[in-house]
C-alpha cells in the first residue's frame, strides 16, 4: 500500500436470535450480523503514532503503536479519550494484537458507526473487529491480514484486556455473518454453521431506551454463578450438564435449557415453522427473566407488546438489564408490528425506543472505495 491510499474496513454489529448467556459456558448461540456496523477509514501513518477520530466522541485518540503495552493503558497520550473509555478500547485492542503476535502498523483513521453504543447490538465487537482489520492491513505484509477465527479471538481478547469479560459470540457473528443466514456458533470449538433464515421472516429489534453496560457487576456475577455450578458438578462448562443435575440451580438451569432451545430453534428454522420459532423465543425470555434474572420490567413489557401486536414471539437479546429485544414476525407485517409495539411502549414508559427491522447481513470485510 502506498502511503496515501485510504482503505475502509467494515464490521457489523449483531442481534442474537437465541442462545443467551451460553457462549461463556461452551454452548451454542445463533446470532445474525445486522446491516449496521462500524466503518474504519484508514491509511498508514508516517510514523509510529496512530491518530484516530470517531464520530461518536470529540476526543482524538493518539497512541504510540510501537510501544503500547497493557502497563501504559492508563498513561497514554490523550487523557480525555481514555476517560470516555474509547481510548482504552483502542489501546486494549493494540495490546491484544501484539500479545497474539500480529504484525501491525500505526494508522491515521476515522471511525464511523451506525450501531447504537451500549445497546446490546455489540458496537464494541464491530468496532474492535474493524479496527483490528485496519491495523493489520496497514502493516502491508503478505501474512499480516487478519481474518476468520483468529480475527474474532483477537477482538475478544481486546475486550478482555479492556476489562469486559465477554464470550466469543459477538466477534464470531461480526466476522462470519452472511446475508440470509444466521450463524450457529459452537462456542466450545469456535466453529460456525450457516443456517438459512426464511425470507418470509422479519427480524424486529426494539431498544428499550435503557442503557446497559456489559462490564457491570451483574454480568460478572452470573459468570461466577455458572462457574460455581461447574465446580460443584466437576465439569469444565455447563454445556456438559444435563437438566437433572441443575434442576435446583436456576442460573445453571437457564444455560442448560437455553442450549437445548438453540438446537430446537435451528430445527424449526429448517422446517420453516414460525409458530414454533415464536414459542421458543418466548420460552427463552421467560427463562432469562425467571431463572437467570437478567430482565427488567421494561424488557418484559416490550416482549408482551410485541406478542400482542402480532409477532410470533419475542425475547430480550444481549446480556440483559436494558438494551434491546428481538422478535420474529411475518416480513409483510413486521414494520406495522414494530411501530405499534414501540408506540404503546412509549405511551406506557415515556421512553423513546429506537426500533428497526433487520435481515441477516454479511460479515466483516474491506469496502471498495465507492461502497
Ligand atoms: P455494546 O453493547 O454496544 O457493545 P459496549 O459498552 O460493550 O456496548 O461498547 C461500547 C464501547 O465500545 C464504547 O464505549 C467504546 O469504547 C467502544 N466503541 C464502540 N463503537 C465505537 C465508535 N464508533 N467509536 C469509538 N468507540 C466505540
Ligand atoms: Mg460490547
Amino acid at each position: 500500500m502506498t502511503q496515501q491510499t485510504w482503505r475502509t474496513a467494515w464490521a457489523p454489529g449483531r442481534v442474537n436470535l437465541i442462545g443467551e448467556h451460553t457462549d461463556y459456558q461452551d454452548g451454542w448461540c445463533l446470532p445474525i450480523a445486522i446491516g449496521r456496523g462500524t466503518t474504519v477509514k484508514f491509511r498508514p501513518s508516517q510514523d509510529a503514532i496512530s491518530v484516530i477520530t470517531s464520530d461518536r466522541f470529540h476526543e482524538v485518540v493518539r497512541v504510540n503503536t510501537d510501544t503500547v503495552s497493557r502497563a501504559q493503558i492508563r498513561g497514554a497520550d490523550s487523557a480525555a479519550a481514555y476517560e470516555t473509555g474509547w481510548g482504552s478500547s483502542v489501546v486494549s485492542l493494540i495490546a491484544a494484537l501484539r500479545e497474539r503476535g500480529h504484525e501491525i502498523a500505526a494508522i491515521e483513521a476515522h471511525v464511523h458507526s451506525d450501531v447504537p453504543l451500549g445497546s446490546g447490538l455489540s458496537s464494541s465487537a464491530s468496532f474492535m473487529v474493524a479496527l483490528a482489520m485496519a491495523f493489520t492491513d496497514a502493516a502491508d505484509s503478505p501474512t499480516s491480514q487478519l481474518h476468520g477465527v483468529e480475527l474474532a479471538h483477537t477482538a475478544q481478547r481486546g475486550e478482555h484486556i479492556n476489562g469486559v469479560p465477554c464470550g466469543i459470540m459477538d466477534q464470531m457473528a461480526s466476522v462470519f455473518g452472511q446475508e440470509h443466514n444466521a450463524v450457529l456458533i459452537d462456542c466450545r470449538s469456535a466453529t460456525t454453521q450457516l443456517i438459512p433464515v426464511p425470507d418470509s421472516l422479519g427480524v424486529v429489534v426494539i431498544h428499550s431506551g435503557l442503557p446497559r453496560t456489559l462490564a457491570d457487576s451483574q454480568y460478572a456475577q452470573r459468570r461466577i454463578a455458572c462457574a460455581a455450578a461447574c465446580e460443584r458438578l466437576g465439569i469444565s462448562a455447563l454445556r456438559d450438564a444435563n437438566l437433572d443435575e441443575v434442576a435446583d440451580d436456576p442460573f445453571a438451569r437457564h444455560v442448560v435449557t437455553e442450549n437445548r432451545r438453540v438446537l430446537t430453534f435451528v430445527a424449526a428454522l429448517r422446517a420453516n415453522d414460525p409458530s414454533a420459532l415464536g414459542s421458543i423465543l418466548n420460552e427463552s425470555h421467560r427463562s432469562l427473566a425467571d431463572d437467570f434474572m437478567v430482565s427488567t420490567p421494561e424488557l418484559d413489557t416490550l416482549c408482551s407488546l410485541l406478542n400482542d401486536a402480532g409477532a410470533y414471539g419475542a425475547r430480550l437479546t444481549g446480556a440483559g438489564f436494558g438494551g434491546c429485544v428481538v422478535a420474529l414476525a411475518d416480513i409483510e407485517g413486521a414494520q406495522v408490528i414494530a411501530d405499534e409495539a414501540a408506540r404503546r411502549y412509549q405511551q406506557l414508559t415515556k421512553l423513546q425506543p429506537l426500533h428497526f427491522i433487520t435481515a441477516a447481513a454479511a460479515g466483516a470485510r474491506f469496502l471498495a472505495n465507492r461502497e
